[in-house]
């Protein structure tokens, strides 16, 4: 999990060069915490994220 990236436009977590969910190229390494989010419609979790997908986001970007 240490080679994980997340998006800096939406969080999410990326595998690969390219974010599934806006297709987002800006990737980075620093970030902090990990949340999984199920129902990012109903999830209050996703909308203080701004998580407009299900899947794994990045509490926080440094
Ligand atoms: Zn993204």
């Amino acid at each position: 999990m240490a080679a994980d990236k997340a998006c800096t436009q939406c969080r999410a977590m990326v595998d690969g060069s390219t974010c599934v969910v806006c297709g987002g190229t800006d990737l980075t390494k620093s970030w902090e915490g990990q949340i999984f989010i199920f129902n990012f419609e109903t999830s209050d979790v996703a909308k203080a994220i701004n998580a407009k997908a299900n899947g794994r986001f990045a509490l926080k970007i440094k």
